[in-house]
């Protein structure tokens, strides 16, 4: 059974005349710790997929199933728990909230599940991501790649069974770039993490270890660039 399974899926925006298909019958499948870029224009349906790989909408038609569980056949509620668990999610745009200190948006998820870090988990995190001394700033007294850093310790700290980032740098000058990629490469080598990067930047796709490239809502190429 693969670990993250897409068939058919297809997504249609409004009604009538207004229709737009923002996904049209896309089917691939991934494996658990692969690291895969999704790659394509503005406008060709990355965004849609990541919200429907990450049950945050519904599709139209087809289905995604994560770890054999069909998303789209969910009540809401269990979506939402399964969401808060086994997903994590990196915006381009951080999504901190302000009013919470760097330690408070950490551990919001799992506050949110009633539950706590493991000991030693929130330090292991803080060091890895490089933002010691940062834990009772507010976001907006970070610079932009720390809040990129903290926004991927954020969607760490469930241990999702699945990361999934639109467009991580989208934001970012290039040294900050380059230090996010880096952060997500480690942490796909050291913990076998499995990652979805949605990026329209097909040089920094070269660094996942497959290539998803979407067009016009249709699955153009699907290339495994390194073991
Ligand atoms: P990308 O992330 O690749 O830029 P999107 O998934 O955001 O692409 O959009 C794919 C297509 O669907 C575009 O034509 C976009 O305008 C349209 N679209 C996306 N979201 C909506 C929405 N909520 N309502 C209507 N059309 C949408
Ligand atoms: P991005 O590709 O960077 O996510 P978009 O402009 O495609 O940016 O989408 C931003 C948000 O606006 C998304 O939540 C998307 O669903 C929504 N959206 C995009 N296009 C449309 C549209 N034509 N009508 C309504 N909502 C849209």
């Amino acid at each position: 059974m693969p670990f993250l399974e897409v068939e058919h899926l297809t997504k249609i925006y409004g009604t009538g005349a207004n229709q737009v298909k923002a996904l049209d019958d896309v089917s691939f499948t991934v494996e658990k710790g692969q690291f895969v870029a999704i790659v394509g224009p503005s406008g060709s349906g990355k965004s849609t997929l990541m919200h429907l790989l990450g049950g945050v909408d519904r599709p139209t038609g087809g289905t995604v199933r994560l770890s054999g569980m069909d998303l789209a056949s969910q009540p809401d509620e269990t979506l939402a728990v399964f969401r808060r668990r086994q997903i994590g999610l990196v915006y381009q745009f951080y999504n901190l909230i302000p009013l919470l200190t760097v330690k408070e948006n950490l551990l919001l998820p799992l506050l949110l599940d009633g539950r706590r870090p493991a000991p030693g988990q929130l330090e292991g995190i803080v060091e890895q991501l490089g933002i010691e001394g940062k834990l009772d700033a507010f976001p907006d007294q970070l610079s932009g790649g720390q809040q990129q850093r903290v926004s991927l310790g954020r969607a760490l700290i469930t241990r999702p069974a699945l990361l999934l980032a639109d467009e991580p740098t989208g934001n970012l000058d290039g040294a900050n770039t380059a230090q996010v990629m880096e952060l997500l490469r480690a942490i796909h080598r050291g913990t076998g993490q499995t990652i979805l990067m949605i990026t329209h930047d097909r040089e920094l796709a070269q660094q996942a270890q497959r290539i998803l490239v979407i067009g016009d809502g249709r699955l153009q190429r699907d290339e495994v660039i390194r073991p």
